[in-house]
């Protein structure tokens, strides 16, 4: 039987039983036990609260906390689902779904490392789905402990401002409670939009999904078509295609993940397309048409046009701000077409008491820049101070395996703004940890400054790279050399010893180059 995924959605349990299944699941959070709960703070004046935070996600919640831990009175209001987009429909839900699909990979292709495995080797859908769901409720509790913790109070429902000081919430039981509030931080991040392409008038249907269909997919389509070669489209590329699907992927641009170095994009394109998923880059899907058994659609690229009959269109682009029908305007917030306007980098908007962070700016859309932009917010509101977020080093990751990680400035960029650019570059491929553990794909490349040379870029693909580029960013960051960073220890045998050698390559001096 196939479900519907919007009903899926659509039936999905109201935020409070999520709560109460939050406190049997939180025993499942390893080391975390039953806090104690803090008392509320008293408010000041005549308000309900020295801050309160306009929605749960990686900003808003993050932000909530930390206003708490500076010793203010904190509300945080959710219409929805603690933790927003990343927890529920983004972030951790697409990574649970990566996760299944690398251990299925890992077990398909055990033997290349020696181990036997007998009998057919396949993904048990309905427990996939369950780990993933159970993943995402127990990290949806970790958010309500946290609150209780720190003593946040969680307000449900939907926020609309009254004045620059007061809001009102629209609860799930219809009922309204009026808020008033020294501060606010505005965090109601995106949401998805069914975009327009001739044959599909940006309303809903039948078997066309978008990443939140995808992330509650009720069943693994014969065949797909993603549009748009970004991570999200990437991702979902490697998840349906390890399951199974036929997978088309048509990306507008020359290179997937067009955001980051084109050598990264290329590299991706090659090893993604050597697992089954077609690629058609420099392509576009100009219009769609509903056949019996799904959608025949027709996409351009170098002057063709080729028809691919699919069973489910993924629109792997367009989101939205989710500024609609709170007043923003009325009360002086000024909104441009991606989201909040800022004032400046302090992330004040033209409230100067109301800051705006994470996705609903329309800047950068990353789970990790939201929860900074938080703590800088909440910082400059509670201390008085005026505080710039800094955003030279923000990494910028892809979770396809191999994975793909970024921070600075691309080679084009650095050429750009006028370095005098050079490159370092090395493989997995030739060192001892790759080969040991089967996973030799890929590269780290370096973009410096000839004169200086200051590390301006950090680029790679390959196994883990998410979690290396914590040491690239901290090279950006205090402004290291490629000097320096090839002359600090690496153990081995690692992976990170290739990014060793791709800063040595950058000094001229690769030990390991034939
Ligand atoms: P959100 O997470 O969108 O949270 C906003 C919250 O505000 C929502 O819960 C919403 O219900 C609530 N809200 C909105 N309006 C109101 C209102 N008026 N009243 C009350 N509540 C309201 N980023 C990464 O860094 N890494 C990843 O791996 C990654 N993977 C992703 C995968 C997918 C499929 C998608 C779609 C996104 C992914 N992202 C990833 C992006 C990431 O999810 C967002 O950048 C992040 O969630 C933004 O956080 P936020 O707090 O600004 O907003």
């Amino acid at each position: 039987m196939q479900i519907d995924p919007i009903a899926v959605r659509a039936n999905a349990g109201p935020a409070v039983a999520t709560q109460l299944a939050a406190q049997s699941i939180v025993q499942e959070i390893k080391g975390m036990g039953v806090p104690e709960e803090q008392e509320e703070k008293m408010p000041n004046d005549s308000f309900d609260a020295d801050v309160i935070v306009i929605g749960a996600g990686p900003g808003g919640y993050v932000g909530a906390i930390r206003a708490a831990q500076l010793g203010a009175k904190v509300i945080c209001v959710e219409k929805e689902y603690l933790g927003g987009t990343c927890l529920n429909w983004g972030c951790i839900p697409s990574k649970a779904m990566i996760g299944s699909v690398e251990r299925l990979q890992h077990v398909q292709h055990a033997g290349k490392l020696g181990v036997k495995v007998e009998g057919k080797v396949e993904m048990d859908f309905a427990a996939f789905t369950a780990r993933k769901d159970k993943i995402v409720q127990t990290q949806r509790g970790g958010v309500g402990v946290l609150f209780k913790k720190n003593g946040v109070r969680h307000v449900e429902g939907f926020a609309s401002f009254k004045d620059k000081h007061t809001i009102e919430v629209k609860k799930p039981d219809g009922s309204t409670e009026t808020l008033r509030g020294k501060n606010f931080i505005l965090a109601m991040g995106s949401g998805v939009i069914m975009i327009k392409i001739p044959g599909l008038e940006g309303g809903r249907d039948e078997n066309v999904w978008t990443s939140d269909d995808a992330v509650t997919a009720p069943f693994v389509p014969k065949s797909m078509l993603i549009l748009g070669g970004g991570a999200v489209g990437c991702e979902f590329s490697y998840v349906f295609n390890g399951l199974g699907s036929e997978v088309t992927m048509v990306e507008m641009m020359p290179t997937l993940i067009p955001m980051m170095d084109a050598d990264l994009g290329t590299e991706l394109g090659k090893l993604l397309g050597r697992q089954g998923v077609k690629i058609k880059t420099g392509a576009s899907l100009d219009k769609v048409e509903k056949t019996k058994d799904g959608w025949k659609c027709f996409v351009t690229s170098g002057g063709k046009t080729e028809e691919t009959d699919v069973q489910v269109i993924l629109l792997g682009v367009g989101r939205k701000a989710m500024t609609d029908n709170m007043n923003l305007e009325k009360i002086g917030v000024k909104l441009h077409k991606r989201g909040v306007d800022l004032a400046d980098d302090t992330l004040k908007t033209h409230v100067p008491n109301i800051y705006a962070i994470g996705d609903v700016t329309g800047r950068i859309q990353l789970a990790h820049v939201a929860s900074m932009e938080g703590i800088f917010a909440v910082t400059n509101a509670i201390r008085g101070e005026n505080r710039m977020m800094d955003y030279k080093a923000v990494p910028n990751c892809v979770y396809t395996i191999p994975e793909v990680a970024s921070v600075g400035l691309t080679e084009s960029e650095a050429k750009t703004k006028g370095y005098d650019v050079v490159v370092g570059r090395a493989n997995f491929r030739p060192f001892g940890k790759p080969m040991a553990i089967g996973e030799q794909d890929g590269f780290i490349k370096i973009v410096a400054d000839r004169k200086y040379g200051e590390v301006l870029g950090v680029h790679m693909i390959g196994p883990h790279v998410t979690d290396m580029i914590a040491a690239g960013v901290a090279a950006i960051r205090t402004e290291a050399t490629i000097e320096f960073m090839a002359e600090t220890i690496h153990a081995h045998p690692t992976l990170s010893e290739v990014m060793m050698e791709a800063y040595e390559d950058a000094t001229g001096h690769a030990i390991h180059k034939i």
